[in-house]
């Protein structure tokens, strides 16, 4: 069966002081529950290593932000998946729509980083979704099939099904704007359908699928009732505990 999971995603927020101080807070605030999903979190390069020393892995699990699309060498700023991997991290967040937009982030850069990914035993999250122009020009469920057939259609069934994927149309992400949940299980039962059609039905039913996109504690329960909901990848709200924990609650 898959797994429900919530993912923060703190983007360039805190420093590493105040995101060992969250670590910390969020492992307390766990201790002792039994959370109906997987916990991770989602942090700058630089806090990795720290963050993992301070957690419970078996509480929160922890996920940097990206990672190169290169093995090793010359690339001066880059941080490889062997880096990430060498941190205690076990996540990478792969084709988040900013990195998509600001950094140039195409499908085949993606590949080679989700390839690099799985070759040191990260699991991507890897993030799809449609621009608000792409949605009302109704081809929304066209382009995020091309997403996931262009950077990982050429895996393996057993590769794939280490991939956990998160639905984030664009137009809901940092604006307050949330997919209503049946716009939400639309998409995420076409992603479900797609994944059956190339890998199979019992892939495609063990793939963990996100939505993310202005997901908050108010939202989240509804969210992740929708059958084919597991979970969410949460930016703003992942930033306070208190913010975070009721939406991992809201399982
Ligand atoms: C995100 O950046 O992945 C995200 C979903 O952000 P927010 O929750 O702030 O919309």
């Amino acid at each position: 069966m898959r797994k429900n999971i919530v993912a923060g995603n703190w983007k360039m927020n805190k420093n590493l002081q105040e995101g060992v101080e969250f670590a910390k807070e969020l492992d307390k605030a766990l201790t002792g529950k039994s959370p109906k999903c997987d916990v991770v979190i989602g942090t700058p390069f630089i806090h990795l290593a720290t963050v993992t020393s301070v957690v419970d892995a078996k509480r929160v699990g922890v996920s940097a932000q990206n990672c190169a699309d290169k093995v090793s060498g010359a690339y001066t700023g880059e941080v490889s998946a062997a880096m990430v991997a060498s941190t205690g991290a076990g996540y990478v967040i792969l084709g988040h729509s900013e990195r998509r937009t600001y950094y140039g982030e195409t499908s085949a850069k993606l590949k080679e980083k989700v390839k690099l990914a799985l070759e040191n035993n990260l699991k991507p999250i890897f993030c799809i979704g449609e621009t608000k122009d792409e949605r009302e020009g109704n081809t929304h469920f066209e382009v995020v099939k091309s997403q996931i057939v262009e950077a990982l259609f050429d895996l393996s069934a057993d590769d794939f099904s280490k991939i956990i994927l998160a639905y984030e149309p664009v137009w809901a992400i940092g604006t307050g704007l949330t997919a209503t949940s049946a716009q939400a299980q639309e998409m995420h039962a076409h992603i479900r359908k797609i994944l059956a059609d190339k890998y199979g039905k019992e892939v495609a039913d063990n793939t963990t699928i996100l939505y993310g996109g202005s997901c908050n504690k108010n939202n989240a329960k509804e969210l992740f009732a929708c059958p084919d909901i597991d979970g969410g990848l949460i930016g703003g709200a992942s930033l306070k505990v208190e913010d975070f924990m009721p939406i991992i609650e809201a399982f």
